[in-house]
């Protein structure tokens, strides 16, 4: 990464230079500074994308699957959790549920979730039956 010093003093030089009516030294230094520009432009453009990739990352909504009662982290690569559904809601914080023997317990707001089997998730079992035909209400005659 270029140091910005450097472009200080090469500014300073450029001025100098057109002082000393030495014009040509004076462009060509320019231009080393205009390529110095180009490279930092684009080192920053790289770096914003890779501050955006990072942001997404940390975007929690994304990553956070609600289960019917409690959220979990589901990152990929590892799923944290439970946390507590009501204060996630209400004041944005995740707190970690501690388990007990039938459900889980909000340190925080004190709240219980009961344990519910891992195969039962929501809405997945209802079956996809036939739409029913909508009613007659006027039969043509
Ligand atoms: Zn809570």
């Amino acid at each position: 990464m270029k140091n910005n010093s450097i472009h200080a003093t090469n500014f300073r030089k450029v001025l100098e230079l057109f002082r000393d009516d030495r014009a040509q030294d004076a462009a060509r230094l320019l231009k080393v500074i205009q390529e110095d520009y180009l490279e930092l432009y684009s080192e920053n453009k790289e770096l914003r994308s890779q501050i955006k990739e990072v942001a997404d990352i940390l975007n929690l909504a994304e990553c956070m699957d609600f289960d019917g009662q409690k959220y979990w982290i589901n990152d990929d690569s590892e799923v944290t959790g439970p946390y507590c559904q009501v204060c996630y809601d209400k004041e944005g914080v995740l707190i970690r549920l501690q388990e007990r023997e039938k459900h889980w317990e909000c340190y925080s707001c004190e709240n219980l979730f009961a344990k519910i089997p891992k195969a039962v998730t929501l809405g997945k079992n209802v079956p996809k039956g036939k739409m029913k035909p909508p009613l007659k209400l006027f039969s043509a005659k």
